[in-house]
């Protein structure tokens, strides 16, 4: 059975009469710049990440970029992110002017936050911790490092929206919190579009400012900002979809359990760690809400790696011929990118982050997935751990 990574069409189908509903309504309008339909999934998305201020963009990528402006972060500054991570956490910091500096994640695929305390420098002004695949970061640990050094903090939650931990949203803890909904997000749009939320006022006004090339009034600039809009007809169409973020996210975690239940059933798959095992399930820690963007195993590389090929690429193969969708989410950490070139004469060693780019795959947890796709995934997997 053919098995996708991601299927967007039930999801949409199953909402087309509202989504065309709201298409023709913002046609009608004649409003194509801001607008209530962008306040309006703007007020969404303050309910949904539990803070005062949500302010609509263009990306999950540009959220970001508009956070770290809005903090006054440039040239002669230096942000501690993972390594491991996609690609636009350290991208924007780069692009600001400032210094990304990568510290190693755990095995819960977070930043570790011990490792960051490592890498604090006096240039250091903040910290952006990453939600990666649905799961909060320890955000004790990040908010009392930033409290001790006096840092910044922005949750890079672009894969987490509706995510917790000890009933706190992500996004609603640091000084920022930023989202996207890249249709392969848990709330997917119809393009690229994201969201920017803040509790504080001041710093919420600076990213609305910023978001509109500084101006204020129209053709009046107190800063040099950009065009970091959010769409009117997005923010219909993905507001239509927000108010079954928590059914979407209840039919991820369920998956997840089915997953989980029956695949460590399987001789060789189990937790981390444990004696003989071949395949690492992924886990929910304790007191947090996973909201399962990705189902994220590792193919344990053992002692006798030699940090090139790992079992995880002959898994990879085994999965794509038997046609079970499959992605690597991500092959290479931020610290070996070409683009990012040590500042030293040696790349800094980020054992866990290079350890989790040769072992990670993520398999299909979409919340239409059914159970006999589901089956076919496990039986793919069980005849991997015979062979
Ligand atoms: C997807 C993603 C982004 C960027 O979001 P876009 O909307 O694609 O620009 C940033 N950070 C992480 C961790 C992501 O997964």
């Amino acid at each position: 059975m053919k098995v996708p990574l991601l299927d967007l069409k039930p999801q949409n189908e199953a909402l087309m009469p509202q989504l065309r509903e709201a298409f023709e309504r913002v046609m009608a309008s004649g409003v194509f710049i801001l607008g209530p339909e962008v306040q309006n999934l703007e007020k969404l998305s303050a309910a949904a990440a539990g803070t005062k201020h949500a302010i609509g963009v263009s990306s999950g990528t540009d959220a970001i970029l508009l956070a770290l402006m809005a903090l006054g972060i440039g040239p002669g500054d230096e942000v501690i992110c993972p390594s491991f991570t996609f690609f636009a956490t350290a991208g924007c910091i780069a692009r600001t002017g400032a210094t990304p500096v990568f510290a190693d994640s755990n095995t819960d695929f977070n930043l570790d936050v011990a490792d960051a305390r490592r890498r604090i420098t006096p240039r250091t002004k903040a910290i952006m911790p990453v939600h990666l695949f649905g799961q909060m970061a320890d955000m004790d640990g990040v908010m009392a490092l930033a409290r001790e050094h006096n840092l910044r903090v922005i949750e890079d939650a672009a894969q987490s929206l509706g995510a917790g931990d000890a009933g706190r949203p992500a996004g609603s803890i640091g000084d920022f919190g930023t989202f996207s909904f890249f249709p392969s997000k848990n709330l997917g749009g119809f393009g690229d579009s994201g969201m920017l939320v803040a509790n504080d006022d001041a710093i919420a006004d600076r990213a609305r400012l910023l978001r509109t090339h500084g101006a204020k009034p129209k053709y009046f600039h107190k800063m040099v900002g950009g065009n970091f809009r959010i769409d009117p007809l997005q923010a219909a169409m993905i507001a239509v979809k927000m108010a079954h973020l928590e059914e979407y996210t209840d039919r991820r975690a369920a998956n997840a359990v089915y997953y989980t239940e029956h695949l460590s059933a399987l001789e060789g798959v189990g937790e981390h760690g444990t004696a003989r095992v071949r395949i690492a399930l992924p886990s929910t820690l304790p007191g947090k809400k996973h909201i399962w963007n990705q189902y994220t195993l590792r193919v344990i590389a053992g002692p006798e790696w030699n940090g090139t090929s790992s079992p995880r690429d002959g898994f990879k193969e085994f999965l794509t011929a038997r046609q079970i969708g499959n992605e690597i989410y991500y092959p290479r950490p931020m610290h070996l990118q070409e683009c990012f070139p040590p500042a030293g004469p040696e790349r800094p060693s980020l054992p866990v982050c290079e350890q989790l780019a040769a072992e990670c795959i993520s398999v299909p947890i979409y919340p239409e997935l059914n159970r006999a796709q589901q089956d076919a995934v496990i039986a793919a997997i069980a005849d991997f751990l015979k062979q």
